[in-house]
Formats: structure tokens, C-alpha cells, sequence
């Protein structure tokens, strides 16, 4: 079996696969065009976010039989094309639920407390403390839309700080606990914080759009580790400017790497380049569910 890999997983990830007799060839930092051209070499190829796997890539992998999404949202692959062609496409959905759950709690620490623009200002030799006072998360209304794998998992750590948490799904949710399931117009107008955990799909994209942040609390505070896209950038920033929003922390974007800078020049948005899964503990685990998949389809053994 011959195994191309265009986003870096785990070196023990690699080892294992190569112990397993499966050739492993490392392109981490393939362009779209060298993918094109040597996919038709390929049995399976393993990717994270990085490398998208459209329809010309399909067409071209002559030999593919197995996409490997290294992480959960499978977007960036024409899924549905894939299958049709007979290519399984699998991914690793629980092994960084945690990793995003954590980096949540950490964005809403710092919509709280300005830490970030506090530090930017003591790196400039200044000590504005009167400019940095925050609130407290205890006793606020946290809002979570999509009741997953990783909204639940920011659920019972946003309830253990004495948040008060509401959530919406598009699907019927059965009790969980530490929150309350709410219609989305009534988690809009209660939420002081609304944390985004649902995939990007026709449906959500630019679900929180103009309209939806009219709805909501003034002075909200919005975190998206989700997918870029389910929030109207363009709107965000015109919300943030009025000051309906009165703070945003953004680890994904509509257009990645980030080539439009303007939300970044308001000192309301923090944020990060789609670090979401990015921890040790999460590559650990995403490698060796990556490993254990291919492993078990090497029907060439040794
Ligand atoms: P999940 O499938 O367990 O949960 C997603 C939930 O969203 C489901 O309950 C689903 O019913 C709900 N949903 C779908 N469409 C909806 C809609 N229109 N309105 C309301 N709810 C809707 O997925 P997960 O593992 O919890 O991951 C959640 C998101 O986090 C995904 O978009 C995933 O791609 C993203 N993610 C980001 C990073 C990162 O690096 N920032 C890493 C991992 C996952």
C-alpha cells in the first residue's frame, strides 16, 4: 500500500505505518498543483485542514482508495464525489474534542479579561490599568450552538465555572447535563457569550449573519472554533464597530490563511490560526487513529 501524507501528522504515526511494511511518502507542505500531479500514484492520502481534495484531485487519483481526514470537519473534500467514485473518505471525529473544548474556555477567559490587549500594551512600556477592567464569567448566559461532540464538552467546563449554559442543535437533543436546550431565537436574545461547534455546511453558512446579531444581547461576546464561513465576517465587523458585539475570538476563518486583515485591526478581536486540534496530546491521538486505520486496510501485509 502507498500512502501519501500532505498535512503533518505524528512522526510515531509514520513509524508505525512503515513497521506495518505501508510506504509512507511525507509531502507536508504539497502545493495543489504537485497534488494533481502525483496522486495517480497513490492507494490512500492522508490530510488535515490544509490540503483540499476537490473534484480535479479525484479525477486524477487513478489508484486512491481511501481518503484519511486527519481531524473532524471533512470540508475541505468533495465527499460525496469521492464515494460515488468508490473512495472512502474516514476522519479521527473524537480525537481533538478536548484540544477545541479547552482553546473555547481559554477564548472566553480572554473576551472576559482583556489578557491579550494587555499584554500588546505592557509590550509597549505601558500600564493601563483602568483601560483593562473585565467581567466575570460566573453567573453569565453562555449560549452553544451545536450540541455535539465539542459543544458538550465546553458545556460541563462552562458549567463548573458557574456559567449558566444554553444550547441549540438543528438535530433533537436528549437531556445533558449542565445545560438547558433552548429554541436558537431564545439563545440568541439571553446569551452574554455565544460559542459556535457546528459543522459549516449550505445551511450554516453565514448562519450569523446581519439579521442574527440584530437578535441578540448588546454587547455579546462571540467565540468561533468552528468553521470559518458560519459567521458573515463583514457583518461581525460592522457589529463590532457599532459595538452590538464587544468582542469576537476567532480560530477559523472564511478565507484561510487569512488574507483579509480589517476585523484584526479592532482591538475586539483576538484570535489564532486555526489551532484548534493543534496540542500535543490531540496530534498524538490523531496519528495513531490515522495509523490504526491504514494499518488495518494494508491488505499487502509484510
Ligand atoms: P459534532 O458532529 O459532534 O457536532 C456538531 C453538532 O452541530 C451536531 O450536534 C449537529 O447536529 C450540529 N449542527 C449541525 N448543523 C447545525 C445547524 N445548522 N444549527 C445547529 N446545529 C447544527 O462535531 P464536533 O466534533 O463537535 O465539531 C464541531 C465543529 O468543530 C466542526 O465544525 C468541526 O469541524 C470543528 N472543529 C474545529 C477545529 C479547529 O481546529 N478549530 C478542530 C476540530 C473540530
Amino acid at each position: 500500500m502507498k500512502v501519501l501524507v500532505c498535512d503533518s501528522i505524528s512522526p510515531r504515526a509514520i513509524e508505525r505505518m512503515r513497521q506495518a511494511c505501508i510506504q509512507v511518502d511525507v509531502q507536508d507542505k504539497i502545493t495543489a498543483e504537485e497534488l494533481l500531479q502525483v496522486v495517480g500514484d497513490y492507494d490512500a492520502i492522508v490530510v488535515r485542514s490544509r490540503t483540499k481534495v476537490r473534484k480535479p484531485v479525484i479525477d486524477a487519483a487513478r489508484n486512491l482508495k481511501v481518503i484519511v481526514r486527519g481531524g473532524v470537519g471533512v470540508d475541505n473534500i468533495d465527499v460525496d464525489y469521492a464515494q460515488a467514485k468508490g473512495i472512502k473518505v474516514l476522519n479521527t471525529p473524537g480525537a481533538s474534542t478536548h484540544s477545541v473544548a479547552e482553546l473555547t474556555l481559554a477564548y472566553l477567559f480572554a473576551l472576559a479579561r482583556p489578557i491579550v490587549q494587555a499584554t500588546l500594551s505592557m509590550r509597549e512600556g505601558l500600564w493601563e490599568k483602568a483601560k483593562f477592567e473585565g467581567i466575570e464569567l460566573q453567573g453569565k448566559v453562555l449560549g452553544i450552538i451545536g450540541m455535539g461532540r465539542i459543544g458538550t464538552a465546553v458545556a460541563t467546563r462552562a458549567a463548573a465555572l458557574g456559567m449558566i449554559v444554553l444550547g441549540y442543535d438543528s438535530r433533537t437533543i436528549g437531556p445533558a447535563p449542565y445545560v438547558q436546550m433552548v429554541t436558537l431565537d431564545e439563545l440568541l436574545a439571553k446569551s452574554d457569550f455565544i460559542t459556535l461547534h457546528l459543522p459549516l455546511t449550505d445551511e450554516s453558512r453565514h448562519m450569523i449573519n446581519a439579521e442574527m446579531i440584530a437578535r441578540m444581547k448588546d454587547k455579546v461576546r462571540i467565540v468561533d472554533c468552528a468553521r470559518g464561513g458560519v459567521i458573515d465576517e463583514d457583518a461581525l465587523y460592522d457589529a463590532i464597530r457599532t459595538g452590538k458585539v464587544a468582542g469576537a475570538a476567532l480560530d477559523v476563518f472564511e478565507n484561510e490563511p487569512l488574507t483579509d486583515r480589517k476585523l484584526f485591526e479592532l482591538p475586539q478581536v483576538i484570535g489564532s490560526p486555526h489551532i484548534g486540534a493543534s496540542t500535543h496530546e490531540a496530534t498524538a491521538r490523531i496519528g495513531d487513529e490515522v495509523a490504526d486505520m491504514l494499518i488495518a486496510m494494508n491488505r499487502d501485509g509484510c
